[in-house]
């Protein structure tokens, strides 16, 4: 699964501004029904809140029933015969035999489930999963006897079900297992789901769509819904003539049930995979299709998307043929036999149009209502809109956005679909890998994405994420359900590519990690495993008594949570290296016994550019002295910053390293200056260094020219702003201002606001632009001022660029009138980034008012789709009644929230932090540390919760020990 969640970089489009019917009427809200609507919302509040703190079961007679373990489904009051998270061992699933039959008129559906079953030791239970489904009938069969009806019992808060046997079942017998159920599509975004979008003739079109990871798909069929119950699926799915269906495998015939309904059955999947990686969907599609070694690999949309999908499909046609090469193994979903693929949408009265014989395979296909990025469903990959079409006029950096999904997303097929991780402890084995690959390929496939800039601050935003003592190890033990969503974060993700891409620099030649890599895929082919599966695969190739033993190094990190901060000292020509946490908060269990083995790469002033400068030092110890000549005048540790450290130079190192920026900068590569801002701006959170030594380190800002260091430097900058902005500090807010634009005014006067090719010149002038225009800098304002009212003017014709529709959008949302103007182009924006633009600026206003109104109208799904909710409460809290607005809005709407962003999940995680992470007051503390330890879902155990506690009392830290020297130096 992906998370394109990148809210500090640009997103944006420059769709073709094609006109439609608006999809609703809606009208900005009065001031009257302003009032109403607020008043309103006070009064649900406050009896939500009453009614929330009182126990659910107090206006029942009987008082609370006890919840544990009973059946509901049992005949009499029979204890549940499992009472563990995850299921027991004795059986093994082999096989599935689903048959779906979804009504998009009544939004339900009906199953029938067939589970071929072998067990592995004598039982006398069988516990599997199901979640919101009435079995209206079970029969077992044993071996050849015959079936007979057995009885359900259900225990609904573990999502189990198990069947009552009559004797037990002995080790070595198959079974079968048959159920029918019924359901209803599920409202939220996971499970067997509906959807719908508006025709270009203005009609709603309904659709159902499936989302399974982590474990979901016991919403649609009873199943063992653990990723180690590994079986083959046959699909059948009923639909009516105008709808077409699609699963994973190809579709293998269709039958005529009735007139007016049909059964399209797929192939049997030829390997096993697991129940998270099963999806179908039913509904109008349009696709356009490619052949790459055998494959066919297809790009579904809705119809009136369809010219926007020849960007993706070429994307993933080269992506496959990358992968089948650098894996060695051809894409690995074989289909047996002749089988047909058909174009849909095929005549339901006329045979299949097209017999293609294809080895196998992939449907990557965009969802009209898709909460992640994407999902790497085996042969039928599932996005967002906005992550997988792209227009003509789009701009590179939206096409560099659905390539890393799509790049991603195939990587899984290899890491993820054919090898899996056992339990979800080890999802940074899916997802680690995937995040590491969708940068590698598209470096090597498409280098004029520049994909080295984004990896580069994904591996920032890592490590500032994995200082909190309350991030953990990238393998954990997981054990509920909320455990198992937290695992979808950064570490798993950005921690998890990041190490990966240490290691591979830290071996000889280019090709031992590959290597590594097709041994393990080899040896597990179809199989699951753990952390240690990869390390021993990748140890055992080891090819010269150089290399680090991979299993002995890379073991310390992942399974200890943190990572360690390098500190220097020199005296003469020998350099003194020592390790520790680097740990924001304190906590005395890592502190002292954390080691890692840190293969530290070191350049200097006699040579620091070129690869051939770096020089490597394995750190395996407290700490370690290496010699350098003493005419070295300065050292730069964890070259191109590939290491997954921080490294403190000490006042003399540091100083040496500003004299030498202010020299020449280009002394150091790009990566190693924005490292440098990086690091030092992440010290002086943990108060090693001052804020003078900050600025100082910046002094040399004003001559520097590339993306990363600069970007770097205004997103800590106007994170600083936005706290003393958030404390009423006006005076230092207005110096820090001055100070930011005296720094980089000349470089945000310098940019074009005409088309750009460049995607590095496109990340830089918007991080430079979108700071401009924010801090109220007239240039800036006008320009974009001027560029929206030609955009309005043009009635379509005239494009703004794609990297700059946000810093316009946002500027025009500063205005009533151009807001309303924005608001009424949202209607008729057909395409979703362009929407995600316009929905940014939307939320940039100060009207306290339309930030209610807009946060009521996206939670409820109304205008705006509820799937945008996260990068909603995001932008919002950028300013500073938003801030406050936003925090009340989560506080009183939290069922409804939890209910659409399940507890835990990436985008409950993403809401948590917006809401909170400005925050630096403890009046802020006290509400947020209140609410979580109030709600019922163990809030306050919740790692969302402790995170953000803990960053609102780092914010205060650093503002109680900085705001002295903010105020003398800046
Ligand atoms: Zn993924």
């Amino acid at each position: 699964m992906s998370f394109m969640n990148r809210s500090a970089t640009q997103r944006s489009s420059a769709s073709p501004y094609v006109r439609q019917p608006p999809p609703r009427s809606c009208s900005p809200p009065s001031a009257r029904t302003m009032i109403v609507c607020v008043l309103f919302l006070v009064i649900v509040a406050s009896m939500t809140m009453v009614l929330y703190f009182l126990p659910g079961c107090i206006f029942s007679k009987t008082g609370c029933p006890k919840q544990e373990n009973k059946t509901s489904n049992g005949t009499d009051d029979e204890l549940f015969p499992w009472a563990q998270y995850q299921l027991p061992r004795s059986i093994r699933p082999l096989s599935y035999d689903l048959t779906l039959s979804p009504n998009l008129s009544t939004m339900t559906f009906s199953g029938h489930t067939v589970i071929n079953m072998f067990v592995l030791h004598n039982t006398k239970r069988i516990v599997l999963h199901s979640a919101h489904l009435n079995i209206t009938k079970a029969a077992f069969k044993l071996g050849d006897g015959e079936p007979s009806d057995v009885t359900i019992l259900e225990n609904k808060p573990m999502e189990q079900i198990a069947v009552k046997l009559s004797a037990e079942l002995k080790a070595g017998q198959h079974c079968v297992l048959t159920l029918d159920y019924s359901a209803s599509l599920s409202h939220t975004y996971n499970g067997f789901y509906n959807s719908s979008y508006i025709d270009l003739e203005g009609n709603k079109r309904v659709l159902a769509a499936t989302q399974f990871e982590p474990f979901y798909a016991r919403k649609a069929f009873p199943c063992f819904d653990e990723p180690s119950f590994k079986a083959t699926f046959l699909v059948k799915i009923n639909r009516k003539p105008e709808h077409m269906a699609l699963s994973n495998m190809p579709k293998a015939k269709t039958t005529h049930l009735s007139s007016d309904l049909l059964q399209d059955e797929f192939a049997k999947a030829s390997v096993n995979m697991s129940t998270y990686l099963v999806a179908f969907v039913i509904g109008n599609f349009a696709a356009v299709s490619k052949n790459v070694s055998d494959t066919l690999v297809s790009v579904y949309s809705v119809p009136q998307k369809k010219d926007h999908t020849k960007y993706a499909l070429d994307t993933a046609a080269k992506l496959l043929e990358f992968y089948n090469d650098f894996f060695e193994i051809d894409y690995p979903l074989q289909k047996l036999g002749r089988l047909c693929h058909c174009i849909p949408p095929p005549p339901p009265s006329i045979k299949d149009p097209t017999v293609i014989l294809f080895s196998s395979l992939s449907d990557l296909i965009a969802i009209p209502d898709f909460l992640a990025g994407a999902m790497e469903n085996w042969g039928l990959l599932t996005f967002r809109e906005s992550n997988l079409l792209v227009g003509e006029h789009s701009s590179l950096v939206e096409k560099q956005d659905v390539a890393s999904v799509i790049a991603h997303e195939l990587a899984h097929q290899w890491f993820g679909n054919y090898v899996t991780m056992s339990w979800w402890s080890d999802l940074w084995l899916n997802e680690g890998f995937a995040t590491y690959m969708q940068f590698i390929s598209l470096q090597i496939l498409l280098p004029q994405l520049d994909m080295g800039n984004l990896f580069l601050e994904v591996r920032f935003r890592a490590l500032d994420q994995d200082a909190l003592n309350s991030t953990h190890a990238v393998s954990t033990g997981v054990n509920t359900s909320e455990q198992v969503q937290e695992m979808f974060d950064s570490v798993s993700y950005k921690k998890g590519a990041s190490i990966l891409l240490m290691l591979n620099a830290s071996l000889p030649g280019d090709q031992q990690f590959r290597k590594g890599i097709i041994q393990y895929l080899k040896q597990f082919s179809g199989l699951n495993t753990d952390t240690d599966d990869l390390w021993n695969s990748l140890t055992e190739v080891e090819v010269s008594s150089q290399s680090p033993n991979v299993s002995e190094m890379m073991r310390s990190w992942t399974f200890q949570k943190g990572f360690p901060l390098v500190t220097v000292s020199r005296k003469g020509d020998e350099v003194t290296l020592k390790q520790e946490i680097f740990q924001l908060t304190v906590d005395s269990s890592t502190y002292s016994s954390s080691l890692w083995t840190i293969p530290v790469t070191y350049v200097n002033d006699s040579c620091g550019l070129a690869p051939e400068c770096r020089q490597v030092f394995m750190l395996k110890t407290k700490s370690g002295t290496l010699k350098v000549p003493e005419t070295v005048k300065w050292l730069k540790l964890n070259y191109r910053s590939t290491g997954f450290y921080i490294v403190d130079y000490g006042n003399e190192g540091w100083a040496a390293l500003a004299d030498a920026l202010s020299n020449d900068f280009q002394a150091l590569t790009q990566e190693d200056r924005a490292s440098l801002i990086h690091d030092i701006f992440a010290l002086s959170k943990l108060g090693r260094v001052s804020f003078r030594q900050v600025l100082s380190l910046l002094n040399y800002m004003t001559n520097e020219t590339e993306a990363s260091p600069i970007r770097e430097a205004l997103l800590q900058l106007n994170h600083i702003y936005q706290m003393l902005h958030k404390r009423y500090e006006q005076g230092l807010c207005a110096r820090m201002k001055r100070y930011i634009l005296n720094q980089y005014g000349a470089l945000m006067d310098n940019q074009t606001w005409d088309m750009e090719e460049s995607v590095s010149k496109q990340y830089l002038r918007f991080a430079l632009l979108e700071t401009a225009c924010d801090l109220g800098q007239d240039k800036c304002k006008q320009h974009a001022e001027s560029m929206f009212k030609q955009y309005v003017e043009s009635n379509g014709t005239f494009q703004i660029p794609g990297d700059l529709q946000r810093v316009v959008f946002r500027v025009a949302a500063q205005s009533t009138e151009d807001w309303e103007t924005l608001l009424t182009m949202y209607h008729y924006a057909t395409y979703d980034t362009e929407k995600k633009n316009m929905i940014q600026g939307l939320a940039s206003t100060q009207d306290a008012q339309k930030i209610v109104w807009l946060l009521n109208v996206c939670l409820n799904g109304k205008i705006i789709k509820a799937q945008y909710l996260p990068l909603l409460f995001r932008t919002i809290c950028q300013n500073f009644a938003g801030n406050l607005i936003a925090w009340d809005f989560v506080q009183v709407n939290w069922n409804q929230i939890t209910q659409t962003f399940p507890i835990g999940s990436f985008s409950f995680q993403s809401i948590i932090n917006a809401v909170t992470f400005q925050f630096s007051a403890e009046s802020h503390f006290n509400q947020v540390q209140w609410f979580f330890s109030s709600v019922r879902e163990s809030g306050s155990q919740l790692r969302s919760a402790r995170e953000a506690l803990e960053t609102i009392r780092l914010n205060q830290r650093w503002m109680e020990r900085n705001l002295p020297s903010l105020r003398k130096w800046l």
